[in-house]
């Protein structure tokens, strides 16, 4: 009898290969964190044997823990502090003012345990996240044991909490460095975007990309204003001026797109870039509309993010891809952009490969790192089930999700976060409402 760590029994394993199989009645093994084989349910008991046997399989489906490749984990703590504005409105007027009087190590750790409670019971197991006090952000984010990507964001002017984007820099490299051979986080580059940055804050972003390979992880073309602006400035749309100083490259997430033309998917493809779409961020502050769908059938990796809670309000990604079909269906007009099964790419492997992580993660193969989700679909409100993808897209919820791993480590069991007390997180957020309101 074959001995692993633990087996998985499921109802459904949706595994996100290229052929986009589904196995039904199946079992996933998975050894020394990692997926090492696949075994009908019938026969798993009598070849197989494990110490840990999870068995959800009259209900649930397995899926690869979604990956969310733009957030600003710490703004939960400003989540529905100011609605209903546009873009520059809402940050200048509210957000930025309010970061100025509370941002701090506190707020950062505070912030991030909060919305990695939201996003582990939302089945995102990896994210990429723009904020600052990175180092801090790192040991929470060790502490949980969830997969991340995390980047300081770097502006021209100064902010209360640092004076200059040196020191930004500085603990970027520093917190990259310390974590060299980090099984779980990595740290990026993020210049915020370009009507907050400069020729020299770019080059050097893209120095020490390339010294050291970290990902740019970069808002841009978001707002209405913020190409037709640049290029008065300039005479350059802000990708093109990118190119024409040689700062683009593989390394590249460009987050948003929603003011895309041909000559912008051209640089994409040139360059193998990423694009990080973000439907209800997009759709909530009316800053306009990513091609998706044209980006993906150009071929350029196109995946999905939240943005922060302060403009989503949300963390979830089954309501991400269910938002990136209807925008792409209302906006083409073309009922069949976007299916469900191309949303559940963009949500995993395309996420997975924009982080350079698609050799580990992003789909439930043998060889990858067991990071996956169990979402119950026996509810009735989930039922009848014809076809479990478009189910899960179309008609899931993130409260069905009840279990949770990173790496084979279960930090999601029976609803229960295993790492973090929500209870202290629901108090810490309590304070820091307080302190916000009293400002
Ligand atoms: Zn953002």
């Amino acid at each position: 009898m074959k001995q692993v760590d633990q087996i998985i029994k499921a109802r459904w394993i949706i595994t996100v290969d290229a052929n986009n199989i589904i196995l039904e009645d199946h079992a996933l093994l998975i050894s020394a964190g990692k997926i090492t084989g696949f075994a009908a349910n019938k026969d798993v008991g009598k070849t197989v044997t494990a110490k840990e046997i999870t068995d959800v399989s009259g209900t649930h489906a397995l899926l690869p823990g979604f990956v969310n490749t733009h957030t600003h984990a710490a703004m939960n703590l400003v989540r529905g502090l100011a609605d209903d504005l546009n873009l520059m409105d809402w940050l200048q007027n509210h957000i930025w003012p309010t970061e100025a009087k509370v941002v701090s190590p506190e707020f950062v750790r505070a912030g991030m345990r909060h919305a990695c409670a939201e996003m582990l019971r939302g089945g995102t197991t990896c994210f990429n996240d723009n904020y600052f006090f990175v180092d801090e952000a790192a040991k929470v984010v060790d502490d949980i044991g969830m997969r991340a990507v995390l980047s300081e964001a770097f502006f021209i002017f100064p902010v209360p909490w640092s004076s200059h984007y040196d020191i930004g820099m500085q603990r970027s490299v520093d917190t990259h460095n310390a974590l060299k051979g980090h099984e779980l986080i990595q740290i990026a580059l993020a210049p915020h975007a370009p009507y907050s940055t400069d020729e020299t804050l770019m080059r050097r972003v893209k120095a020490l990309s390339d010294q050291y390979n970290m990902l740019v992880h970069m808002h841009m073309h978001e707002g209405k204003s913020e190409v037709p602006d640049y290029v008065a400035k300039f005479s350059a749309r802000p990708m093109q001026h990118y190119e024409n100083l040689g700062l683009l490259s593989s390394n590249w997430i460009n987050v948003h797109m929603c003011d895309c033309n041909d000559a912008d998917i051209a640089l994409l493809k040139k360059h193998n870039m990423s694009v990080a779409h973000c439907p209800e961020s997009n759709m909530k502050l009316a800053s306009g509309v990513c091609p998706t769908y044209q980006l993906l059938q150009e071929g350029v990796n196109v995946t999905l993010g939240t943005d922060g809670a302060a403009s989503n309000n949300d963390l979830d990604m089954i309501g991400e891809m269910r938002s990136a079909c209807f925008l792409a269906k209302s906006t083409t007009g073309n009922p069949e952009a976007i299916s469900a099964n191309d949303a559940l790419r963009m949500a995993t492997i395309n996420g997975a490969r924009a982080l350079k992580l698609d050799t580990r993660i992003g789909s439930l193969e043998i060889g990858k790192d067991a990071d996956l989700s169990a979402i119950d679909l026996s509810s009735l409100e989930t039922q009848p089930l014809y076809h479990p993808v478009p189910q899960i897209v179309y008609a899931g919820s993130r409260k069905d999700i009840s279990h949770v791993w990173v790496k084979g480590r279960m930090l999601l069991n029976n609803y229960q976060l295993t790492t973090i007390d929500v209870n202290a997180v629901l108090l810490d957020v309590k304070t820091w409402q307080s302190k916000i309101q009293s400002l």
